[in-house]
């Protein structure tokens, strides 16, 4: 057994040696990839539950890293967060987002997710504003979305960053929805435009009980306090029934389209299962 202990601790040493290493090298290839411009913007649909028409865009994040084909942001956003590099990714995202929903025929809004550190960066209002401004975007499309994560460290300064993001007239979703802490005591604290339900939730809601319960419980604060509630995760047309009749007044998921990229002509390429 003590031989066995020995040859686990070095293995376990060598294999935190080569996770440390793997951080290490996508860190360095970030920087690259933000100075190279290696990211893409897809884009997913937001529609009214009632017309279906389409209310707006998500931005999602893509990273091109050469050698590994098309990296999803659950890849690297995490490690982007724990240096500066976010802030790089993040003024990247708003300005693209902003140039390419003013090209758009549709004037529907375009939104950013934003990490805690980006929203809680000082510079924050002034890339927003410089964005805008740069696209000539109306600033009533920018939608940022942000996470408990953003408001729980300091409820006082969050507070004044969203007062001054909400008087320069963009719109604050609070995504992610039910997965955290506090969430009934954000919606009472913070002035939010909509509320998305995580899409935990809905991808659950018709096996479990207590999920549709949260789903219920979520359309109907939202209703009585006048917020509209966006479902994320909308997979089937059961799902999407269920919402509707909820009153669930916006709907997002693959069955209304997938994220995609731009067309040469600076178009969402967005297949609608219904179109
Ligand atoms: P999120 O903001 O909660 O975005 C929703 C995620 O669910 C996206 O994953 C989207 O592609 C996926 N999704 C949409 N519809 C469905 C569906 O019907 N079923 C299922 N199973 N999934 C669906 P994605 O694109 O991998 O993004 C993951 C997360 O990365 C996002 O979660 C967001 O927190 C973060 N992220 C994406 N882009 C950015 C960005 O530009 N900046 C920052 N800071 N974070 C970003
Ligand atoms: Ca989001
Ligand atoms: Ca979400
Ligand atoms: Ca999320």
């Amino acid at each position: 057994a003590k031989h066995g202990g020995r040859r686990t601790a070095r293995f376990y040493d060598g294999e935190l040696h080569a996770q440390a290493e793997t951080k290490r090298k996508l860190e360095a290839d970030l920087e690259r990839a933000v100075r190279e411009e290696e990211f893409v913007l897809h884009y997913q649909s937001k529609v009214c539950s009632r017309t279906s028409r389409i209310l707006g865009y998500e931005a999602l994040i893509r990273w091109n890293r050469p050698g590994h084909g098309l990296v999803m942001p659950g890849a690297f956003i995490e490690v982007a967060e724990q240096s500066l590099i976010i802030q790089d990714i993040g003024r990247w995202s708003i300005y693209t987002a902003c140039e390419a929903a003013a090209r758009w025929k549709e004037k529907v809004s375009v939104s950013v997710n934003l990490s805690a550190r980006q929203f809680l960066d000082p510079k924050l209002y002034a890339t927003v504003r410089d964005a805008l401004r740069k696209s000539g975007l109306d600033a009533s499309r920018l939608e940022l979305e942000i996470t408990e994560t953003c408001l729980i460290q300091n409820t006082i300064v969050a507070a004044r960053i969203l007062e001054r993001l909400k008087k320069l007239g963009v719109q604050i979703a609070l995504d992610d929805f039910g997965t955290g802490y506090s969430s009934m005591r954000f919606v009472q604290q913070f002035p939010f435009d909509r509320i998305k339900i995580d899409k935990s939730f809905v991808l659950s809601m018709e096996s479990d009980k207590k999920a549709q319960a949260i789903v219920d419980a979520i359309l109907h604060l939202g209703s009585s306090l006048s917020i509209p509630v966006v479902a994320e995760g909308v997979e089937t047309e059961s799902q999407a029934k269920r919402l509707i009749e909820a009153h669930c007044s916006e709907l997002q998921g693959f069955l209304l389209s997938r994220p995609a990229p731009l067309d040469v002509d600076g178009m969402v390429i967005s297949k609608l299962a219904n179109a």
